[in-house]
């Protein structure tokens, strides 16, 4: 089952891109276009991920994660961060906030989904999956 990815982005544009291209992927999709909408949503959707601006209304990207790492079911889910116009130490910064990974806007659409897909477990890769799928009902997995 390909994963189901929370895009946290207030960003119109960006948040487009991001859901664009996960849902090409195979992934399922839920958007929050402010911090406390993220995380009422991280809440009723259940992410197995989390992309997460910092840049945010209401709460920024660091109120979320630690609003994220307080609620028991979803402390151990990877939560990316991204940002725009990236100084020095925002990566630096944001491990030490308990962020998985940091990318910097504007995000290369040739790797995004990948650089997204190495913090899934296999099985909830969509590419895995979809080899699975394949295996099992016979098919050409060259296609
Ligand atoms: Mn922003």
């Amino acid at each position: 089952m390909p994963a189901r990815v929370l895009i946290a982005e207030d960003n119109r544009a960006s948040l487009e891109l991001f859901e664009y291209l996960l849902q090409a992927g195979g992934y399922g999709t839920a958007c929050a276009r402010d911090g406390s909408e993220a995380v009422e949503l991280a809440r009723a959707f259940q992410p197995d991920l989390v992309i997460c601006d910092l840049q945010m209304p209401i709460l920024n990207g660091f109120e979320v994660i630690r609003a994220l790492k307080a609620i028991p079911a979803l402390e151990r889910i990877p939560v990316i961060a991204v940002t725009a116009f990236s100084m020095a130490g925002d990566r630096e910064k944001a491990l030490a906030a308990g962020f998985d990974a940091h990318i910097s806007k504007p995000i290369d659409p040739e790797t995004f989904v990948s650089e997204i897909e190495s913090f899934l477990r296999k099985e909830l890769r969509a590419g895995a999956s979809a080899a699975n799928a394949q295996s099992q009902h016979g098919e050409n997995p060259s296609r």
